[in-house]
């Protein structure tokens, strides 16, 4: 056990009149747990944790830390990639975590919601509705790691947006504790009321900068009990978005997941484990990894069948899995590609987004930008083709110093950015912008917009408490 420094110990005597002792970590080696996301972009120690059992506990520990000025940052799972959720202010920051705030309070399959503390991790949540014969449709590559309260923070996309949009279509009601620690409650499962503003929605997405959210009333849908799983092979991105255009048309918007992927992305994938196969023979440039699901009397397989036997003229080769096994198998390939796709090491890791109908241009002048500012990198892309997001992500040469690949890093998001203006895209289609993206994000925002958005926090928290720094600076 570490001796306790000065500051730690004035924060533990000014936080006593508010919280127990039992929940403030200071420990060294504790603390490290606390001091970096997954990303390992950015690191820095808290000058404690502190872990709030309840609404009521967090309250008056928020109470606490405005009367005397100290600067909080609210953290989930850790798995955010733009560097949020990192104490990074420049006084000092402590972390409150969500994690001890976990229960699932409720599934009701009339209400088609549940109530879930933020601190729960999101598979626990999806398995609570599963038991309940509901599904709760975020799907990320993180949920076995990632919180309910960071999925809001966040406004987390993943997988099944195409078909039940972003975390905000999913919120009914929030719950969430003030900079100041006031509790507001907005913990409702109406599916509608139109009582003056929605303030639930400046929340979502906020990057924990208006308040820390501690509950969330959810939606959850009847539970799929058929799933069809398709690998395809396509010879450009154009007949990509053309499937997927006829597939919503032709598969009664049942598609839930529809997922792009380059050969390099492929490659990467079956580079990585001997035991991946390319599921087939030929190599091929694009491939979509679909996923049908539906609850109820329809014939799914036969659809899908059907489907595929008519896109014969733009579908080159494919594979429907043929058992859940096959299809996690399908899955694989993609989970093991994002894995490993940087090597361990740094790389530039984008999240962008453009109208659906200008993926195939912007990806052909975004590439053809890369291979001639940086021809030595490795651009892997891969996306949610039916949100118009791409994960175009640049890959540094191997055997570069530190230095050279931050720099090459930082010089290949410029190229790839400035594309992306011209087709009129977002930075930032899911991750957020964090302290990572800010440069790029207030390089680009209207001066309207900005003024807003300050106003907004400044009406949150005027002393700007609470994850200062993050999104914009003061
Ligand atoms: C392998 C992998 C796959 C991923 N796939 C996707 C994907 O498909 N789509 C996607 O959108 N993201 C994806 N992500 C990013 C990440 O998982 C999401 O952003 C996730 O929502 C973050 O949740 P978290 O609990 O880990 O939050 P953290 O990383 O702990 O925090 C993220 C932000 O939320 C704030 N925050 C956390 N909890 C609260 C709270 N209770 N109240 C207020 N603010 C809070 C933090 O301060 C920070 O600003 C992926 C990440 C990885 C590593």
């Amino acid at each position: 056990m570490n001796p306790l420094s000065t500051l730690q110990q004035s924060l533990i005597a000014k936080l006593a009149d508010a919280v127990p002792a039992s929940i403030l970590l200071t420990g060294t080696e504790e603390l490290e747990r606390y001091s970096c996301d997954i990303s390992g972009i950015r690191h820095a120690r808290p000058l404690l944790v502190a872990r709030p059992g309840s609404t009521g506990e967090l309250s008056r520990l928020m109470g606490s830390c405005h009367r005397h000025d100290i600067q909080v940052v609210p953290q989930g799972g850790l798995t955010g990639l733009v560097g949020a959720a990192v104490a990074s202010h420049p006084a000092g920051e402590i972390v409150v975590s969500l994690e001890r705030m976990d229960r699932v309070r409720s599934v009701d399959a009339i209400d088609y919601a549940m109530v879930v503390e933020a601190g729960c991790v999101l598979e626990r949540a999806k398995a609570a509705a599963d038991a309940a014969g509901c599904l709760l449709p975020i799907t990320l590559g993180s949920q076995g790691s990632c919180r309910i309260g960071g999925n809001i923070a966040t406004n987390a996309g993943g997988f099944n947006v195409l078909r039940y949009g972003m975390t905000r279509d999913l919120v009914l009601g929030l719950e969430a504790v003030l900079p100041d620690g006031r509790v507001w409650d907005g913990l409702r499962v109406l599916r509608k009321d139109n009582r003056g503003y929605d303030l639930k929605q400046l929340f979502i997405g906020s990057e924990g900068t208006l308040g820390i959210v501690t509950a969330a009333a959810l939606k959850v849908f009847p539970r799929p009990d058929q799933v069809e799983t398709a690998f395809l092979a396509l010879g450009s991105i154009e007949a990509a978005l053309e499937l997927y255009s006829r597939a919503r048309r032709e598969c009664s918007d049942l598609i839930s997941a529809f997922e792009l992927i380059l050969r390099p992305g492929l490659e990467v994938a079956l580079n990585s484990r001997a035991d991946l196969r390319d599921p087939l023979g030929d190599r091929h440039p694009v491939y979509v990894l679909a996923e049908l699901s539906a609850a109820g009397r329809i014939d799914l397989r036969g659809l899908l069948e059907g489907f595929l036997a008519d896109a014969g003229d733009i579908v080159q080769d494919g594979v429907i899995a043929s058992s859940r096994a096959q299809a996690e198998r399908l899955w694989l390939l993609r989970e093991v590609m994002v894995d490993r796709q940087g090597r361990g090491g740094p790389y530039l890791r984008s999240d962008v987004s453009v109208p659906i109908s200008r993926l195939a241009a912007f990806v052909a002048d975004a590439l053809s930008a890369l291979a001639l500012s940086h021809p030595d990198a490795t651009p892997i892309t891969y996306g949610h083709v039916g949100d118009g997001n791409l994960h175009l992500n640049v890959i540094p040469p191997q055997g570069m110093n530190p230095n050279e690949m931050a720099q090459m890093i930082h010089e290949a998001e410029e190229v790839l950015f400035e594309v992306l203006d011209r087709h009129g895209g977002s930075i930032s289609a899911e991750h957020g912008i964090g302290t990572v993206k800010q440069q790029a994000y207030l390089s680009r925002v209207d001066p309207v917009t900005l003024e807003l958005s300050r106003r907004i926090k400044d009406a949150f928290d005027p002393r700007h408490l609470l994850s200062d720094g993050r999104i914009f600076n003061r």
